[in-house]
């Protein structure tokens, strides 16, 4: 077994994955793996920063298949005996103008964004070995769609007490509400992808506390975070940042020193604790 670090990134074969991999690669003393659903898309990717002289290993990962996740937890669990860092960037979005009922739109968004998330920590969490680094790709539309909550739904997204699953019913309660057309009424902003991400927000502030409650003492620290408005497949060109801009947040709460204690269980943007 190995005793080498490892740091994984979920969809990494571009956009702003990639780019927390070539800074990882730069910054990070073990093995990086860059990750993606599909092995060619992965391997061009892995080739790109081999032509810039970096040397990311590459491991195939669908956060929306379950045989895929438990496929790299097995693999980390034999090489490495564990994981450093994990950092859950995988993410989609539909465009404004995609005509897809609202419906299927919120299905398909939370599958990935909240669903596939959520299974990824569930198998690689607890591989995470003492000063381990896990952060959740978020975004700053969460805190915004959270403003657009019910008093009543916000109130228990805030809430330090809610547990994973009270997150897994309301998740679940948006998709069934759109599809019968009653999600406004019932107090949920009109955003799929605003929704999948209070769910990762959420997520992570309910990581954080189980972590420190069932492992004191590890110095594991988890945070959610937003990479900010980046020039991507899914943001597009207008965007402020650059994908490399973008990755400097999650790479500065992937790499925090072993030293400190904090941020742990927060929503953090351009570096610093939001409220939520
Ligand atoms: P992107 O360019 O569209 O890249 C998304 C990445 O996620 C791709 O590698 C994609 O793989 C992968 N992915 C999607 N579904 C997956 C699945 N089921 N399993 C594994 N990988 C999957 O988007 P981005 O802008 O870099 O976004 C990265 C993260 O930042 C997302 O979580 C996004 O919500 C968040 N974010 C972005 C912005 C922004 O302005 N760009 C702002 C706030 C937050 P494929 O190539 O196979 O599709």
């Amino acid at each position: 077994m190995s005793e080498v670090p490892v740091a994984v990134v979920t969809g990494s074969n571009k956009g702003i994955g990639l780019a927390i991999v070539r800074a990882l690669c730069k910054q990070f003393p073990g093995d990086v793996y860059l990750t993606s659903r599909d092995p060619g898309r992965g391997q061009a990717a892995v080739e790109l920063l081999r032509q810039e002289g970096l040397r990311p290993l590459f491991h195939q990962l669908d956060i929306d298949d379950p045989r895929s996740i438990r496929a790299l937890r097995d693999f980390l669990q034999e090489k490495y005996g564990g994981l450093n860092v994990l950092v859950n960037n995988a993410g989609i979005a539909f465009k404004v103008q995609d005509t897809t009922p609202f419906a299927v739109q919120a299905e398909v968004t939370l599958k990935t964004n909240f669903f596939g998330t959520m299974n990824v920590c569930t198998e690689l969490l607890p591989l995470m070995k003492p000063y381990g680094r896990v952060v959740n790709v978020s975004s700053m539309v969460s805190s915004s769609a959270l403003g657009g909550c019910s008093q009543e739904l916000q109130q228990k997204f805030r809430s330090d007490a809610i547990t994973e699953e009270e997150l897994v019913q309301l998740m679940t309660k948006f998709v069934e509400d759109t599809k019968k057309g009653v999600h406004q009424k019932e107090g949920w902003p009109n955003t799929a992808y605003g929704v999948s991400k209070i769910g990762v927000t959420v997520l992570s502030r309910i990581q954080a506390r189980q972590l420190r409650e069932r492992r004191p003492g590890e110095h594991i620290l988890l945070n959610a975070c937003c990479p900010g408005w980046v020039r991507t497949d899914m943001a597009g060109p207008k965007a402020t940042k650059s994908p490399d801009e973008g990755a400097e947040t999650p790479v500065y709460l992937a790499l925090l020193p072993s030293s400190a204690d904090a941020p742990h269980g927060q929503f953090v943007s351009n570096k610093t604790v939001r409220a939520w």
